[in-house]
């Protein structure tokens, strides 16, 4: 039976990687410090072969026994965490990832890193494809993650390289789904609470920055082609349907049938202007593209946030 180590498998993507990990067979440890992970995510785990280990990734891990594979999640993703949580987010990508890839030599694993498509910054092309270097303000608030991102990649491309570590790399656009927390920060989660709860709708800037939007289980599925393929430069996972962050506001606000306002705040710096994945590596080396479109997986969203804010007309089990 394989093992797998998840760091990070209490956050909202780390959550359902196991769920995968578990329902494939696999023996699942869990490592997460909790910071925006949570227990919750995880509670509904029953499975005899899943553990789950409260720790710091950025101090030194060692793990009993073999591991197969690696999977480095941990890090704070919403933009609001690492603004509230810098050093930690420049600690988990350099230091947790350094122990992670330590780990993985050590045990002989096949590690994948978890990177973003924050590598490319505010991109000068557009759509992004593998190859595009990035346009990243170092010093600018979101350069804890994007630099510490770019550092694990570098890494992680290093100790392939020099230690002959069998690495991956997906670079993860956004992604969103049940699980996310109501004040996760990040558009889709702020939108659905606050369209939900009949407050105003806030769009930063004049809401003509793109975005393109993944559901979960897409991009988990994508994760899991890419773990087991034999390719190991980056690949971009996620969903090239691209929109306007009104007109998803827009859409989320008819789906919710909320009379909220929607209003304009200011832009946060550094905020890209435009984001969508070229996804022609995955779709030729292990023929991976999206199924789920943007309305099913919103209203599957709704579904979860209605539930977790004690909003009447649920039909779902929390257990998603
Ligand atoms: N955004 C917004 N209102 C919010 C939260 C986010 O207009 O309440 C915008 C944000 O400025 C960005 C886009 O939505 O242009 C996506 O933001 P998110 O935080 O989801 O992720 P990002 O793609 O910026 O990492």
């Amino acid at each position: 039976m394989p093992r797998v180590l998840v760091t990070g498998g209490a956050g909202f993507i780390g959550s359902y990687l196991c769920d995968r990990f578990l329902k494939e067979g696999c023996e699942v440890i869990c490592i997460d410090n909790l910071i925006t992970g949570s227990a919750d995510n995880i509670g509904h785990i029953k499975d005899s072969q899943f553990s789950f280990i409260h720790y710091d990734v950025t101090n030194y891990m060692y793990v009993q026994g073999k591991l197969d594979y690696i999977l480095h999640f941990a890090s704070p993703a919403s933009p609001l965490d690492y603004l509230e949580y810098p050093i930690q987010t420049l600690k988990v990508g350099s230091l947790g990832t350094h122990k992670a890839l330590g780990l993985a030599k050590e045990k002989r694993a096949r590690f994948l890193l978890a990177s973003t498509s924050e590598v490319y910054g505010d991109p000068l092309i557009h759509p992004q494809n593998e190859d595009y270097w990035g346009n990243v303000n170092p010093i600018g608030p979101r350069g804890v993650y994007d630099e510490a991102k770019r550092f694990s990649e570098a890494l992680t491309m290093a100790y392939q390289r020099y230690h002959k570590v069998d690495t991956r790399i997906v670079r993860i656009f956004n992604t969103y789904g049940p699980r996310m927390r109501i004040k996760d920060g990040r558009a889709i989660p702020n939108f659905i609470a606050q369209a939900l709860k009949g407050e105003d709708v806030t769009v930063f800037g004049d809401g003509t920055q793109t975005r393109s939007f993944c559901y979960i289980t897409d991009l988990v599925e994508g994760i899991y082609r890419l773990l087991r393929s034999d390719y190991n430069l980056p690949v971009n996972i996620g969903n090239p349907q691209e929109m306007t962050v009104m007109g998803l506001a827009q859409e989320i606000a008819a789906l919710t049938g909320s009379k909220s306002a929607i209003v304009q705040l200011p832009l946060p710096e550094d905020d890209p202007k435009v984001r969508q994945p070229d996804i022609t590596r995955a779709k030729r080396i292990f023929g991976w593209e999206p199924r789920v479109g943007l309305k099913e997986g919103l209203q599957h969203t709704i579904e979860y946030f209605k539930k977790r804010m004690g909003i009447p007309g649920s039909n779902i089990s929390l257990n998603v």
